[in-house]
């Protein structure tokens, strides 16, 4: 075995030259699968015409972006106006820079945004890229390491998002990778230790956001480095893929907390007129948006890294009025996953206003956003989604009351279904003896206990009614024929003796009617059981 003397990993040269050894050795001849899978047909990969590129016919106008966005995101007006000429602005000029038209100097518009956790940062992007057809990758920015080996490598994110776009490298180049708390990086002067990997990491993330080529395999991961390989030498690839970072829309986000009081520090020591009205009326978060690159420095991040991110957005907290909007009207709200939850099983729910607001009162104390409306849609409905698939129910209502008693609601839900269970199962057992009486020519009819018991024997055993009763009831015809020659009585009454017992009871009613004066006549109206005829 070859051991890389300085304890660390090998180089990627001297690891390529171990893998040609070992399979030189071992493989010859054998044909592995490709790993990672390759792109599906028309997936992609070199053999893409450019034409079928979305940023090809990219032709958007921020207007019709901000209108989709406003389908999915509610609120957050000023961000998708200013997330929409972004984007539109960058896409375009990744056309241009595709047809041989760059503009020389063009300074990319990469964002940062800012806002509190659950307000619609991430949907926002993510709708975006979805809207371009572009592929999209979101981490944590305090996943990372100065160094890569401890925490994740920034590169790897760019390899992420050319895995998301099927390994076709042309699409990977202008993908959209959103770095979320991003203000975890930030490093505060005072802070020793968590400073230097913060400001290291900066300085990773700045060479990817200017331009650098990063190698689509990581030299770390001994299976991409197979592949490698494997296209070296079995297609006859030209050399290791490598993805440009050029044109990739780099977004970073953070809630900056305590940036509002560097913020209103600065404005304090300027006019002071402006200070003593802002402090009147603005918020934290207000005050925050009026945060400038010099802010953001002293918030801890480097000139450079904070210089290269030109567009500022602002996504303010949700109220109360916000997350019910968010439940009645955006696309992609939780309350249509519900609907479809049960429908799946057959169950209609209807979601009332006043059942909608309360859900949106109680999420907003969760104080996380459009989060806090899953966490409390997710308590409400536990039991709902657990129970109902197995009853009769079909329909139900979500109202106050329901969000506010989940568990009552669904006990009377349940109750109530029980009761309408019960009387579909009596309707089925007169129904037996209606197409008895029709079949047979002779007319029976249940007693009310006899019914009763009938319901209970199904519902222990878990059977159909009918069934039941064609089976326990199966010879009843040809007694009761024998009865009507023997006394002329065509009406009878079943009682419980008989649900019990049909074979033992019919065969005495039989016997008896043997002894009975013949013929009798039809019998009046039924009201007494065969039981009284002899
Ligand atoms: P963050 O701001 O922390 O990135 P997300 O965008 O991930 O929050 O929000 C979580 C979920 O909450 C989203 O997937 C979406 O369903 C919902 N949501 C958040 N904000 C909004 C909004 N403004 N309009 C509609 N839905 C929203």
């Amino acid at each position: 075995m070859m051991h890389n003397t300085l304890g660390g990993p090998p180089s990627p040269e001297e690891f390529q030259r171990q893998l040609n050894e070992l399979m030189r050795q071992h493989l010859s001849g054998l044909r592995l699968a490709p790993f990672p899978p390759r792109p599906e047909p028309g997936g992609g990969g070199e053999e893409t015409r450019l034409e079928e590129d979305p940023i090809f016919k990219f032709d958007k106008k921020p207007r019709d972006v901000k209108a989709y966005l406003d389908r999915f995101v509610i609120r957050q007006e000023e961000a998708k106006k200013v997330l929409s000429v972004a984007l539109c602005d960058h896409y375009h000029h990744v056309r241009l820079a595709l047809e041989g038209k760059e503009q020389p100097n063009y300074a990319k518009q990469n964002i940062l945004l800012v806002g509190p956790t659950g307000v619609g940062k991430t949907y926002l992007i993510r709708s975006l890229a979805d809207l371009i057809g572009v592929p999209f990758v979101k981490a944590d920015a305090t996943k990372f390491s100065e160094t890569g080996y401890v925490g994740g490598d920034v590169e790897d994110l760019v390899r992420e998002l050319y895995r998301r776009a099927n390994h076709d490298l042309r699409r990977a180049q202008y993908g959209i990778i959103y770095i979320d708390e991003i203000d975890k990086i930030a490093a505060a002067p005072n802070v020793v230790g968590r400073d230097v990997s913060g400001r290291g990491v900066q300085t990773n993330l700045l060479k990817l956001m200017e331009e650098t080529e990063v190698p689509a395999r990581s030299p770390n991961d001994i299976a991409g480095q197979l592949q490698a390989l494997m296209d070296l030498t079995q297609r006859g690839r030209k050399g290791p893929e490598v993805i440009n970072t050029k044109h990739i829309l780099f977004i970073v986000s953070g809630a900056f907390t305590g940036l509002d009081k560097i913020v209103s520090r600065r404005l304090r020591e300027a006019t002071i007129g402006f200070a003593a009205k802002a402090a009147k009326v603005e918020s934290d978060f207000e005050i925050t948006t009026h945060a400038q690159t010099r802010d953001f420095i002293e918030y801890g991040f480097e000139p450079e890294f904070i210089g290269r991110l030109p567009v500022r957005v602002y996504c303010h907290p949700l109220d109360v009025n916000d997350l019910f909007n968010i439940l009645r009207t955006s696309e992609g709200s939780i309350i249509r996953q519900y609907e479809q939850t049960f429908a799946a099983y057959g169950i209609e729910v209807l979601f009332q206003d006043d059942g909608l607001r309360r859900i949106a009162e109680l999420a907003a104390e969760e104080q996380t956003g459009a989060r806090g409306l899953m966490t409390v849609c997710e308590r409400v409905f536990r039991e709902f989604k657990f129970e109902l698939p197995s009853t009769r129910v079909r329909r139900f209502v979500v109202d106050r009351a329901v969000v506010d008693r989940p568990a009552e609601a669904l006990q009377r839900l349940l109750a109530a279904s029980a009761v309408e269970e019960h009387a579909m199962l009596r309707e089925l057992v007169r129904e037996f003896a209606e197409r008895f009486s029709r079949e047979h020519g002779l007319t029976i009819r249940f007693t009310a206990a006899a019914a009763e018991r009938l319901v209970a024997l199904a519902q222990e055993q878990g059977r159909h009614v009918r069934e039941l009763c064609a089976e326990r009831f199966k010879d009843l015809q040809f007694g009761l024929k024998l009865i009507a020659q023997n006394t002329g009585r065509r009406e009878f009454e079943i009682d419980v003796p008989l649900v019990e017992a049909p074979d033992k009871v019919l065969s005495e009613w039989v016997v008896a009617s043997y002894r009975a004066p013949s013929p009798v006549g039809a019998a009046d109206g039924g009201a007494g059981s065969a039981q009284d005829t002899p």
